[in-house]
């Protein structure tokens, strides 16, 4: 039974809703690239109850733990299979997989990036092809990194506007609001995993460790970043998406 949120993150909502309208009124197209994680629960709900315009996908790396699976085939029955997935091309894979082996992204960080390239970022920018800006669920207390975005801003690394609705909610919110709609999730967040990804490359973090510690967690240097959100954007303010 859906129970009623704090008049705070009730406003979050409003403004989340008013942004993704705004959005959509001025670019046309949009599409939601969902990770299927927390955030992803939120943003998964409000654009496909309310806004059912707008596209919403998510990326099978071939390598996600079976949890992601059973949630995806829950998140595709409640939404009546609006979420596309999208599967990176066998040709590039075996290639990969030929040249630095079927686990070869341990080896460095180079190798690491390589595999996320062709499992991610490839099927990433097939699924984006045609839309005039894509959405993220990121926030700004992930990461360092993320927390430096802005809302709206050019993605110039794939060529379209990159919309952040969620970026000033905390964790706190987005349970809340995934509580209080009953909303299906990834078991492995009960299991210590605030981020979740590829099965090989996540691990449960430990009481006091960055949210974004679990993920490539051997590597010593480097960005705990797949390459979807570098940095290379403009920021553009657009009063019509406020
Ligand atoms: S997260 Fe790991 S398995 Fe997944 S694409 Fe990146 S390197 Fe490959």
């Amino acid at each position: 039974m859906e129970q009623r949120i704090r008049p705070d993150l009730a406003t979050k909502v409003v403004s989340v809703r008013k942004l993704l309208a705004g959005s959509l009124e001025h670019h046309g197209r949009l599409t939601y690239a969902s990770s299927l994680g927390a955030e992803a629960i939120v943003l998964t709900d409000l654009i496909l109850t309310h806004l059912p315009q707008i596209d919403v996908f998510t990326l099978d790396t071939g390598r996600l733990p079976e949890e992601t699976h059973d949630l995806l085939e829950q998140l595709q029955t409640r939404y009546q299979q609006r979420i596309r997935v999208i599967y990176p091309e066998a040709g590039p894979v075996e290639r990969l997989v030929a040249f630095q082996g079927v686990n070869g992204f341990r080896g460095s960080v180079p190798a690491r990036l390589g595999c996320c390239q062709v499992r991610k970022l490839q099927p990433f920018r097939k699924a984006i092809a045609g839309f005039s800006a894509w959405i993220t669920g990121v926030r700004r207390a992930q990461s360092a990194e993320r927390s430096r975005m802005d809302s709206v801003e050019w993605d110039g690394q794939h060529g379209l506007y990159k919309i952040s609705p969620l970026l000033d909610w905390s964790e706190a919110d987005v349970w809340t609001y995934i509580r209080s709609r009953g909303l299906p999730y990834n078991s492995l967040h009960d299991q210590g995993y605030p981020s979740i990804g590829c099965a090989p490359c996540t691990r449960a973090i430990l009481p006091g460790e960055d949210l974004r510690a679990g993920r490539w967690w051997w590597e010593r240097s480097g960005p705990r970043e797949c390459g979807l959100h570098e940095r290379t954007t403009t920021r553009r303010t657009a009063a019509v998406l406020g």
